[in-house]
């Protein structure tokens, strides 16, 4: 049996800056592999990049990369392949989720949330597709959410349908690009500790804990685990799937079922 040896792999990180993007190449730094991680801002990604490189001792490189525009992504993959001799994982996480009810939502709204989480995954992939086609081997990985694919949330019905059309677009990518030894996954987290979630408010963060089976809103590292794991060589026959990371939020039947058995 052999295990994948990270120090030979190179891993591309969207949204990187902060939050789950940063857990995620945090994780990735600590076991040795070469990281470039990015954020709308040069000096932002900079910044982290420069920060995780000191607390990991590892090759961590940041970019000004906006997802909303195709050049700059191009430019991302083209950074990879030049520092790192190619792009072994890609990690498409960049998102945004603002609440906005159905009956407020604009064009522009709408517009946003699909440009940043479904068109930025969609072309990161692309950019990235050369260089492991060229390797014949590469790993790919999109943070989704429960939130579309698995459940609904009232505000957040264009957030849904961005996280839900990322799992449809995983889907084909893995069938067509399976043959050249690229499989393509995503993560579904729950309610995870991040800068994003904290800024819906301290009473949304006591809510989402309350209705969490295992009694606690993720952390970042929880849901880099999971990427960790579907981004190795030990996962080479797992493609087109998804896997949730939501401490069992999504499994309670009804409240009922949940207070019963967290009082038992
Ligand atoms: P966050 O703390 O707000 O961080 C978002 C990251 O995305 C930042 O690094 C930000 O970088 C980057 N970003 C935002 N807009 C971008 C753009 N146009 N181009 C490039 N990068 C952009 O969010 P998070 O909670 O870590 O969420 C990360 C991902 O997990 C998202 O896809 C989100 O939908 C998903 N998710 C989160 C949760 C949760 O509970 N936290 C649950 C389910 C799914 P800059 O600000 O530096 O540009």
């Amino acid at each position: 049996m052999t295990f994948t040896r990270w120090e030979d792999r190179s891993v591309i990180v969207t949204g990187g800056t902060r939050g789950i993007g940063f857990g995620i190449a945090e994780l990735f730094a600590r076991q040795g592999a070469a990281v470039l991680l990015t954020g709308r801002h040069e000096e932002t990604a900079r910044e982290a990049a420069d920060g995780l490189a000191r607390v990991t001792g590892g090759r961590v490189a940041g970019l000004g990369v906006d997802v909303r525009r195709p050049g700059e992504i191009e430019r991302m993959a083209a950074e990879a392949e030049r520092l790192y001799g190619g792009v072994d994982v890609l990690c498409a996480n960049a998102g945004i989720f603002p609440e906005r009810p159905l009956r407020e939502l604009t064009v522009e709204d709408v517009d946003e949330v699909l440009d940043v989480n479904l068109r930025g995954s969609i072309l990161s992939v692309r950019a990235c597709l050369p260089a492991m086609e060229r390797a014949g081997r590469g790993r790919i990985v999109l943070t989704s959410s429960i939130t579309g694919p698995a459940t609904g949330y009232a505000g957040w019905s264009h957030y849904g349908a961005s996280k839900a059309g990322q799992l449809g677009f995983l889907r084909g990518a893995a069938v067509e690009l399976a043959p050249y030894g690229v499989t393509v996954n995503a993560v579904l987290p729950g309610n995870v500790r991040t800068e994003g979630l904290t800024g819906l408010g301290p009473d949304y963060l006591r809510r989402m804990a309350g209705s969490i089976p295992l009694g606690r809103l993720g952390e970042t590292a929880d849901v880099a685990h999971a990427v960790l794991f579907l981004a190795s060589d030990e996962a080479s026959f797992v493609t087109g799937q998804s896997l949730i990371v939501d401490g069992g939020q999504t499994l309670p039947e009804s409240l009922d079922a949940f207070a019963d058995t967290a009082t038992s």
